[in-house]
């Protein structure tokens, strides 16, 4: 079934615009140079269907004698041929041409493989780590507007944003979930006054109109009392009232790989591990793109007409391969989340919390909800300060721990302490330079989150800013000005596109299938199935996280995970939720992967150790300041 949906829709894509153009300009030689285009569109896609089926079928037997071998009882979904797969992905990408390039595989490249894929263009997407291990696994994972760029006078991009919001919880509803927000209004002598909440209610009015009310809820006034039952860790006497208001929030490593597995159904060949080290013009549509297979130490080149560059705070790194200098256009600003068990905190909803003597505040969100209105765990999240240490392992230091602890004990009363923080991360916003100095000199938190699109002499377009919300937006205008240079014009489809995973999603009959269902959409029922074959599968992953020994599998053999770090941060979250746990939990997790990515014993012994010194290097950061974290990364 997988087998024929998949190779279905590129084959009717083509045919349908065939269709479609012929109705169109019958008379015209425009028509006749169409036919011949579709029809030279139709025979790619024969041969790229005929080819797609010789690989998958190689890898189908090769798994099956794997499996048939070493685990019997796993057969079944492992070797169902399916279309996010790395072997295939590469014999693709060294063999055959492509109209786009699409280089970064954080939520932005993401958005634009998907969007060119969807166009009818032959799109690719390399991603030299692992999919969303840039910023786009370290975000706040909200879909929201932002109520504090309204406050900045950005109302644009808070309309374009909730506009967005609306979409995604359309085309995602597995992904994208609703959250209420409480804003609390403390009494005279605390933080907020009732002048700010006065003005603070005017914003949330703002908000609902420049769309807020488009999630079908508007923000309302509650009692303190109400206040209190949502967050019972705050003193009684300070809560005034509060303001409730809603906004949403997605797992943003999930969405990432959701919109990947979605440009891979529409046709796009997609691989991690592949890192870009040169780009070669020959004019402005013909373009050799030259790559480093890290898993397999191999280099190859791509011929493509079209390149886009979505590798975030790296853009300008990439931009160098193509202009020959650096443009330095990039300022990158840092942003931390502490995770703390639940119990010390007890919000049943997010809460945004002041930083007293900053004009900041921090949302405290909980997460991971037990299905009985009590959750596992709170974080708390996040600072927005320059940064000027290595741009490919920002950490948590000592300062930004005791900045949001701070600000979290001046509104809760259990006393949170580092000894509490169960797990950190930290990331960074690639913020597009403003070109005036005052703003040049001014704090990133003052800086646009609006998104640009930059086209080189070349013709290599870059796309930069921007939100984990606004990234199908920020994708249309990206594939829009590859359109331009090379003169064509397609239409953007995404807009009310159902994501990998939306359709045909499971009844949450019990809390597994609600955990399940919430990550994978229709696709639980592919680790419902490994789990009925083989029912060691359903027990935990990381101990008193409710990720399960089956998701591990799935991320291997569907997900394109080949690291346990992968698998521990981005296909669950469990290191952001407990490192500890998860250090625990690293060999058991290489024992279970290490087969199906056919690792020796020093192979799997370097993934347990790169896993647990990442995790050591979050541990040593913790004790020391951000400048010494920086001095010692200098030189
Ligand atoms: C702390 C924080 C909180 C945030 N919270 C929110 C939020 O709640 N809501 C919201 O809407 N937005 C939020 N954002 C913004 C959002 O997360 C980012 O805008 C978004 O994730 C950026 O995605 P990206 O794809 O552009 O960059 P990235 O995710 O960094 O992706 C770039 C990718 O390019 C790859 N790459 C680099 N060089 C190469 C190369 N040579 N070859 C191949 N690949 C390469 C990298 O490995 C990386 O994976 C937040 C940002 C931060 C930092």
């Amino acid at each position: 079934m997988c087998q024929a949906s998949h190779l279905s829709s590129p084959t009717f894509r083509a045919a349908s615009l065939f269709y479609a153009s012929g109705s169109r300009a019958q008379t015209s030689g425009k028509f006749i140079s169409g036919c011949i285009r579709q029809l030279r569109c139709c025979k790619v896609v024969r041969q790229y269907v005929g080819r797609r089926l010789t690989h998958e079928l190689a890898i189908r037997q090769r798994n099956t004698e794997f499996f048939q071998k070493f685990r019997p009882n796993r057969l079944c979904l492992v070797s169902t041929p399916h279309n996010f797969s790395r072997s295939l992905s590469l014999s693709r990408l060294s063999s055959e041409e492509f109209d786009v390039v699409v280089i970064g595989g954080g939520i932005t490249g993401a958005g634009v493989v998907l969007d060119a894929a969807s166009r009818g263009l032959r799109a690719c997407l390399l991603e030299r780590d692992d999919f969303a291990s840039g910023t786009s696994s370290k975000s706040s994972k909200l879909i929201h507007g932002g109520l504090r760029y309204l406050q900045q006078g950005d109302v644009r991009l808070v309309y374009q944003a909730l506009r967005e919001r609306k979409r995604l919880r359309r085309n995602a509803p597995h992904l994208v979930h609703v959250l209420p927000f409480m804003i609390p209004i403390l009494t005279k002598n605390s933080v907020v006054s009732k002048k700010i909440a006065r003005a603070l209610g005017s914003a949330m009015w703002m908000y609902d109109l420049t769309g807020g009310w488009r999630i079908g809820r508007l923000h309302r006034r509650l009692s303190a009392d109400a206040a209190f039952a949502h967050l019972p860790t705050m003193s009684r006497e300070k809560l005034s009232s509060a303001y409730m208001y809603y906004d949403a929030e997605a797992d943003d490593a999930r969405l990432t790989l959701s919109v990947l597995r979605s440009a891979a159904d529409n046709g796009a060949a997609i691989a991690n591990q592949c890192r870009v080290e040169g780009i070669d013009s020959v004019n402005r549509t013909q373009h050799s793109v030259r790559v480093h297979d890290i898993v397999g130490d191999t280099h190859f080149a791509i011929r493509t007409k079209a390149v886009i560059n979505a590798t975030g705070v790296w853009a300008d790194d990439v931009r160098a391969l193509d202009e020959a200098s650096h443009p330095d256009t990039i300022r990158p600003a840092k942003g931390v989340h502490l995770t703390v068990p639940w119990e010390k905190v007890r919000n049943d909803i997010a809460v945004v919390i002041p930083v007293p003597s900053d004009k900041r505040s921090l949302f405290v969100v909980p997460w991971i909800s037990r299905g009985d209105g009590t959750y596992q765990f709170t974080y708390i999240g996040t600072t927005d300060t320059d940064y000027k240490g290595p741009v490919n392992d920002p950490q948590c230091t000592r300062d930004d721990i005791e900045y949001v602890l701070a600000a979290l004990n001046a509104s809760v009363n259990t006393d949170v302490t580092l000894e509490d923080v169960t797990g950190v991360w930290s990331g960074l916003r690639p913020l597009v330079k403003m070109d005036d100095s005052s703003a040049k000199a001014g704090r990133t938190a003052d800086l646009s989150r609006r998104h640009r699109v930059f086209t080189s002499d070349n013709g290599v377009v870059t796309v930069t800013g921007g939100k984990l919300t606004t990234y199908r937006e920020m994708a249309e205008d990206a594939v829009d000005a590859v359109s331009e240079v090379l003169g064509t014009k397609t239409r953007c489809r995404t807009k009310s596109m159902s994501l990998h995973g939306a359709k045909g999603r499971s009844i949450r009959a019990s809390q597994r299938d609600h955990h399940l269902d919430g990550r994978f959409g229709s696709d639980s029922a592919d680790i419902a199935a490994l789990i009925a074959n083989d029912p060691s599968l359903s027990g935990p992953l990381v101990d008193g996280l409710p990720y399960l020994r089956a998701e591990a599998v799935y991320a291997v053999t569907h997900e394109m995970a080949t690291s346990i770090d992968d698998i521990l941060s981005r296909r669950t979250r469990a290191r952001l939720l407990n490192r500890r746990a998860s250090v625990s939990a690293a060999r058991a997790t290489a024992d279970l992967i290490s087969p199906l990515l056919g690792w020796d014993d020093a192979q799997c012994s370097a993934s347990i150790a790169e896993f647990i010194d990442a995790c050591a290097r979050e541990d040593a950061a913790a004790m020391v300041t951000e400048q010494e974290f920086i001095d010692s990364h200098k030189g």
